[in-house]
């Protein structure tokens, strides 16, 4: 018999896109002291009423219950190099990232990682990933393995790199696509995981296997595809120089037929309306990634132009560039970045696009990102404050918008209380009452 598991707390979750900075927003669902029901790893029923015994009670009087949240954006090898000093984005690749990454040839490396990592979005609250493991084929292996055994949502794939990389974090165009073949028929499409082609950036990929790369992708449209694009300025001049026929960054990748529905772009800081309307017409979403943009001196994003340009917008971590695994830290971050570039973000536009909206442009809505019946049961229980300043900071809002925004910008992964994937609590905070 299947458990049926009844959660009790604070509900909230979104049921359309929240307009800009409206902070009395009709898309918010706020269904406070309510029993959620799950049933077979699903949601089947939220009410206000207590379910019979048959239920197994989990009351959470007085605390947040969300969606999971969904991390758009992030490099499991990299909590290798979290917090380094002193470099901008090429400086950052070959000085810290690239040395950290060659360590993942090793399968017991890999496989030590990928738990670790797994195991640290649990305990952040990210139910559901967009992933980069390493150009080493054991990575996404050890990668998609952790991933089943914890019943997530996860998208990855081999890192695709065949020059300006160092020996050891090489391949080539051959044995990369065999590789790349090989873990898409063993795992895309497997319970909850799917294969995404990922090139690191243009700049590491030679014209013959950007070609290949988009190959795969027309091949078979259920692929997702994840890169980076328009990060760094001095990157973007690099680009410009490695491929002078393109019109743009993104154009290389338009070129050479990776962009689609499925495609997740990191960044996009240092693109042009014309690239934004590329963006629109062929469906494909940008990963913002505030603290890592911060962290490494990359700019501005400009969530502004990218909205009203139709293109979707999910948040990121971007770890080991991003600071935190967290996203109500990533989602602090996002608010400042946007202060600066001359906009406010309400919470609940930020809140949406960590979790359906994210969902929605990933096209998984029907599966997580929100508390709707029929959806698989990604959650977490939070509390509303975990320090005095929190407390009372939450004691005195005055409304619903005051105390998310408050929320998240003092939370952080300390907040939680626990985790549930598919109706399996998969982590508990130490000491929880
Ligand atoms: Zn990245």
């Amino acid at each position: 018999m299947t458990a049926r598991i009844a959660i009790f707390g604070d509900l909230l979750d979104f049921t359309a896109e929240p307009d800009w900075g409206d902070t009395l927003s009709s898309s918010v669902r706020w269904r406070p002291a309510h029993w959620l029901l799950v049933e077979g790893g699903r949601i089947v029923a939220v009410q206000a009423d207590a379910p019979d015994a048959s239920w197994q009670r989990h009351d959470h009087a007085g605390r947040l219950v969300l969606p999971g949240f969904i991390d758009s954006h992030v490099h499991s090898p990299q909590l290798d190099v979290i917090a380094s000093y002193g470099t901008e984005l090429l400086d950052w690749l070959h000085t810290y990232t690239f040395p950290a990454e060659q360590r993942h040839a090793d399968p017991a490396q890999a496989e030590a990682v990928a738990t670790l990592f797994l195991d640290a979005l649990l305990a952040h609250g990210t139910t559901a990933a967009v992933v980069f493991p390493t150009v080493h084929k054991v990575s996404a292996e050890a990668l998609f393995s952790a991933a089943q055994q914890r019943g997530m949502r996860l998208v990855a794939g081999k890192v695709l790199m065949d020059r300006h990389a160092p020996e050891g974090l090489r391949d080539d165009v051959v044995q990369a696509e065999r590789d790349c073949r090989d873990l898409i028929a063993r795992w895309h499409g497997r319970e909850r995981l799917a294969y995404a082609v990922t090139v690191r950036f243009a700049p590491t990929s030679t014209p013959q296997q950007l070609a290949m790369a988009g190959r795969l992708c027309a091949e078979d449209p259920t692929l997702y595809m994840q890169t980076h694009v328009a990060e760094n300025p001095d990157e973007v001049r690099w680009v410009a120089e490695l491929f002078p026929k393109a019109r743009s960054y993104l154009d290389v990748y338009e070129r050479h037929g990776l962009l689609n529905q499925r495609s997740v772009l990191a960044h996009g800081i240092w693109l042009d309306a014309a690239d934004r309307a590329r963006l629109h017409t062929l469906g494909a979403q940008i990963a913002f990634c505030p603290s890592s943009n911060l962290f490494l001196g990359s700019g501005l994003f400009g969530w502004a132009a990218t909205e009203d340009a139709g293109v979707g917008i999910s948040l990121a971590s971007d770890v080991g560039g991003g600071t935190s695994l967290s996203m109500q830290r990533t989602l602090a971050d996002g608010y400042k970045v946007q202060a600066l570039a001359g906009t406010k973000l309400s919470a609940w536009a930020l809140l949406h696009a960590a979790t359906r909206g994210a969902a929605q442009a990933l096209g998984l809505s029907h599966e997580i990102g929100s508390l709707e019946g029929g959806t698989v049961a990604d959650l977490c229980v939070w509390d509303w404050a975990g320090s005095a300043v929190a407390r009372r900071r939450q004691q005195v809002a005055r409304d619903l918008h005051e105390k998310v925004f408050a929320w998240i910008t003092l939370g952080d992964e300390r907040d939680l209380v626990e985790t549930w994937v598919a109706g399996v609590r998969r982590h508990r905070r130490d000491g929880v009452r």
